[in-house]
């Protein structure tokens, strides 16, 4: 009798622990599935609240108050299909890493990052992929300070195929007068003007994008990240 009694309590046990089990899993799955970018949610932001979006994140880093973010379960959550919001075009430099800067996780944006966020046929191709076929809102050209890349177009830096990647930043140059790169507001000014000049291009290069523009569907703007600070600065702002 007792061993029966026994027996029966360990197997309601394994009943509970499973059905607590099945439960957690459940409303871990639940609030994954809620963490990531989905087709509705991307539906649903428009090129303004993109913006927002980004600036809130930006903010919740400098405050260092970042969402905190189960990586790994955002892989599988992911594993279908992607629908970023945004399309940013950054520097390379290490010391802008767009997704921990703007506070996004796995899905959530497309990066394309190039010495000095500068544009060329295969940055057209790919934003006009990210918007045309994926369905992102929102185009950011994202310069910073302190960039290498403009120092050296500033002080016409030749290097084996860096030579005409710089000689895209001149134009940005020559429309911000004399100055040095070893002057930091003189850089941070070339800075502002090459995101101006990538703004530009990609509006007079790109008809797929210029037509989304122009409907509405896809907003473009321009943005500086303080290498100092942390703080991103939109140049409409
Ligand atoms: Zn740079």
């Amino acid at each position: 009798m007792r061993r029966t009694t026994f027996t029966i309590g360990l197997v309601s046990l394994a009943i509970a622990v499973s059905a607590s089990a099945l439960a957690q899993t459940s409303a871990d799955t639940a609030g994954k599935k809620a963490a990531v970018q989905t087709a509705e949610s991307q539906a649903a932001v428009t090129p303004a609240s993109a913006v927002e979006k980004l600036k809130k994140g930006n903010a919740r880093f400098v405050e260092k108050n970042m969402r905190s973010r189960d990586w790994l379960a955002k892989v599988p959550a992911t594993a279908g299909g992607q629908y970023p919001f945004a399309t940013i075009l950054a520097c390379m430099d290490s010391r802008a890493p767009i997704e921990i800067i703007f506070d996004q996780g796995i899905g959530d944006v497309f990066g394309i990052r190039i010495a000095g966020n500068v544009v060329n046929e295969d940055v057209l191709g790919s934003m006009e992929y990210a918007t045309k076929v994926v369905g992102s809102k929102l185009l950011v050209v994202l310069g910073h300070t302190s960039c290498g890349a403009v120092k050296g177009s500033i002080d016409d830096a030749k290097l084996g195929n860096l030579t005409g990647l710089l000689a895209k930043i001149r134009p940005a140059v020559s429309a911000s007068g004399p100055g040095s790169s070893k002057d930091d507001a003189y850089v941070t000014k070339v800075a502002q003007a090459n995101v101006s000049q990538a703004m530009k291009e990609i509006r007079e290069k790109s008809p797929t994008i210029k037509a989304q523009l122009d409907a509405g569907t896809v907003g473009l703007v321009g943005a500086i990240y303080d290498v100092s600070t942390g703080k991103v600065t939109f140049l409409s702002d």
